[in-house]
């Protein structure tokens, strides 16, 4: 059997294993749930309507102020804790509805209506200002929101990313906790093994922390190519984010879903031209 066939059974009878665990740890939880868990769930099957669904997905980074020595790329992904808070107040006083990757993907695939207004949170690279600074405005206002986490910086209890105790809780608190690979690396002109080592290693440490099968990811920097896309639909990865720019979301782009990025400068005023992008 060729080498590569073989890895994939290999990695099949992996996944296998991993769903039957996850099913025992979810017979003996005793979490209240505000939804069906579709994070255990299969993907719902498409019923066969191709659709398309304008839906902003906002691309926030860190929630703080930049430390003194910060650089260029540091200060440009920084929005003030005050500037996020006015962004909820104005999503919130605006009508929009913050809904997860997983309810906009049930509508693309099924038709289930989405509340009015919908938009999608997410905040990537898994910094520990998103505990300290997202986690409980997100909490007041009753949002859901998507994270994206680098795995190995709580392996390696890195000071500026959350710890998997700040992950678990979140996701215990319906947060999305999703994969963002392991070691942030580029996914463009990787070989197989370096793919399966960063894709599947990411996906099962978070269920192990959370007990909870992530079934969203998002590419980091935004770079992938055709093998890291096979690789992911070897596996449980249902939709992936890129940093691509764009609000329309279809049936078959499960893949490559575009986002809109918050910058350092996004004021309330920014925000609301993002939010009204008609591409
Ligand atoms: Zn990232």
């Amino acid at each position: 059997m060729p080498r590569l066939q073989l890895k994939r059974l290999a990695l099949l009878a992996t996944l296998l294993l991993m769903s039957a665990a996850i099913a025992q740890v979810w017979a003996q939880a005793n979490m209240p749930l505000a939804s069906s868990p579709s994070w255990l769930a299969q993907s719902p099957a498409w019923d066969g309507t191709y659709r398309r669904i304008r839906v902003p997905i906002l691309m926030y980074h860190y929630v703080s102020n930049p430390p003194a020595d910060a650089d260029e790329y540091r200060i440009d992904l920084s929005l003030a804790p005050d500037v996020f808070e006015q962004h909820m107040e104005y999503l919130f006083y605006e009508g929009y509805t913050p809904i997860s990757l997983y309810q906009l993907h049930d509508a693309l695939m099924t038709g289930t209506k989405l509340p009015p207004k919908p938009v999608v949170l997410t905040f990537d690279d898994g910094y520990s200002d998103h505990y300290t600074s997202v986690f409980p405005v997100l909490r007041r206002y009753g949002y859901t929101a998507t994270f994206f986490i680098i795995t190995g910086m709580p392996d390696h209890s890195r000071p500026e990313y959350m710890t998997w105790e700040q992950i678990a809780e979140m996701a215990h608190a319906g947060m999305s906790m999703e994969s963002h690979t392991r070691d942030h690396p580029s996914l463009n002109g990787r070989d197989y093994d370096f793919l399966v080592y960063q894709l599947l290693g990411a996906q099962q440490s978070i269920e192990h922390f959370t007990g909870r099968q992530p079934h969203m990811f998002c590419y980091p920097g935004g770079r992938y190519d055709d093998l890291a896309l096979t690789v992911l639909r070897t596996m449980p990865v249902w939709r992936a984010v890129t940093t691509q720019t764009g609000s329309y979301h279809t049936t078959d782009n499960a893949l490559e879903m575009p986002r809109l990025r918050i910058s350092s400068d996004t004021g309330v005023a920014g925000l609301a031209m993002l939010l009204n992008t008609r591409r």
